[in-house]
């Protein structure tokens, strides 16, 4: 068998990165290290790859991953002292930043209550009130991860449906739910082979795979199977391959064919939902185009940091859910007091002029990546969809990237190459070309000066690597 180097996305990719599916860094880091070379190295003797979700691993980027020690604001400290930009912020969720003194305060109260009663809590009115308000779900229901709100709403689509049939993007990312973690049969709209070992075929047989942006392949999928597909699951923006937008129309397109074939359009909103706008990706599409979505699924930013997740939509398919219909779902800790209060606190500190702010630091942020870049003369392609960004290192001549067949053009080196320059200047990127930045509304003009300082040799150690690798 050839090296794979996993995704997060949850699908083998061969690897072009080495025999043992691993880069070395370019540089070398000049950031002692030591500390977290330890504890890797401990790790890995009781935790498979030596961490507990796999990108974190750097395995797509060579060199040993950062353990950490603390984080305040924009700033993550590791345990050997540097201090990092964070541009991951958790995948998502630290929309404000890390350690944000109300949210600190918010959870310390609920915590010196008790940490889980198993029984209702007002903290969980308030806030399945509060996205409820924000957006076009009519109810909610609480849970503890994105993969479990993606797991939940299908089985509910399936049961409000009676259908069976699923469709998703290639490269979009649903958490690690069996009938997702599905690649492209051969041919369009033919149903889907397992993305990793481990899941049945039978449980991908159920799963039909499209190329994102694709509106042919759309029509076509639902002209052949349309009265057998309980729902439509999409990334309402895909960031798990890179950014990725929408065509303009693509989800309203979506929610269109979907109604028409009496399908549920699921939105998945675990990464774009209230990082975006107050909303989500809807607040930039849906709102303004008139459609909205029958179910969608939350997570990251409304759980403050803490493990929450919710799914939501219609009050008629939601009325289908126990203890009020039939279609089963539980969880033991879902609807957490600790974790209630550090999504509310966390969403009541996110208003409008947050989400201004954050447009503008993203913008800026955006503008000299991408100028750094072209003064190195190396080719590259930004996505972004709002605040949420990322860069595809594409070949000579490429102008776009509006799917994963694209994006798995991007020249992975020199993501690699980019990403240690960044690293040993003190800014941590996501450790896959794959992944988005994260920015948030602590990302002052002193955290903005470091990595714009920092762009050019970035942009110059990627453009070496071009050299070195011929492309
Ligand atoms: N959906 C999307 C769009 C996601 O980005 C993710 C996680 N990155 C998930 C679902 C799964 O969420 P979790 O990791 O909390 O299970």
């Amino acid at each position: 068998m050839r090296p794979a180097s996993q995704t997060r996305t949850g699908l083998l990719r061969v690897s072009v990165l080495g025999d043992n599916g691993r880069v070395s860094p370019a540089n070398p880091s000049h950031l002692p290290t030591t500390a977290s070379e330890e504890l890797f190295a401990r790790a890995q003797a009781v935790t498979p790859g030596g961490v507990n979700s796999p990108v974190r691993a750097f395995a797509a980027v060579g060199g040993t991953p950062r353990f950490i020690r603390s984080a305040r604001g924009a700033y993550l400290t590791d345990v050997d002292g540097n201090e990092y930009v964070d541009l991951v912020g958790s995948w998502g969720p630290m929309l404000l930043g890390h350690a944000h003194r109300d949210v600190l305060a918010a959870v310390a109260e609920a915590a010196a209550g008790g940490t889980s009663y198993g029984a209702p809590t007002p903290a969980e009115v308030d806030l399945a009130e509060e996205i409820v308000a924000r957006t076009p779900a009519d109810k909610v229901r609480f849970v503890s991860s994105g993969t479990e709100a993606t797991m939940s709403a299908i089985r509910l689509a399936r049961g409000f449906t009676g259908r069976d049939l699923v469709v998703k993007f290639a490269g979009c990312y649903h958490g690690h739910v069996d009938s997702l973690l599905a690649s492209a049969g051969s041919g369009l709209a033919t149903f889907a082979v397992p993305g990793t070992p481990g899941v049945p075929a039978v449980s991908t047989e159920q799963t039909i795979v499209l190329p994102y942006n694709d509106r042919a392949a759309v029509e076509a999928a639902f002209a052949e199977h349309g009265d057998r597909i309980a729902c439509l699951i999409t990334e309402a923006a895909p960031g798990n391959m890179g950014v990725v937008a929408p065509q303009p129309g693509f989800n309203g397109f979506l929610a269109e064919t979907c109604a028409r074939h009496g399908a549920l359009f699921i939105s998945d909103e675990v990464m774009t939902g209230f990082r975006v706008t107050r909303s989500g990706q809807y607040g930039l599409d849906g709102a303004d185009e008139g459609w909205r979505p029958d179910l969608l699924t939350f997570g990251k930013v409304m759980g403050g940091g803490f493990p929450a997740a919710a799914f939501g939509g219609r009050a008629d398919v939601m009325a289908a859910l126990a203890p009020e219909g039939p279609v089963y779902q539980a969880g033991t800790l879902s609807g957490n007091p600790v974790a209630m209060a550090a999504g509310l606190a966390t969403l009541r500190l996110a208003t409008d002029e947050v989400y201004a702010a954050l447009d503008k630091t993203s913008g800026l942020l955006q503008e000299a990546v991408s100028g750094a870049l072209s003064e190195a003369g190396v080719p590259h392609v930004m996505g972004a969809t709002g605040n949420m960004f990322s860069v595809f290192f594409v070949e000579e001549g490429v102008t776009a990237v509006p799917d994963f067949a694209a994006a798995s053009r991007q020249r992975v080196g020199a993501y690699a190459a980019f990403f240690h320059a960044m690293l040993d200047r003190a800014v941590h990127l996501p450790p896959s070309a794959y992944e988005t930045w994260f920015l948030s509304a602590a990302h002052d003009d002193r955290a903005l000066d470091r990595i714009v300082s920092a762009l050019p040799a970035a942009a110059q150690a990627a453009a070496a690597s071009d050299v070195a690798t011929g492309s």
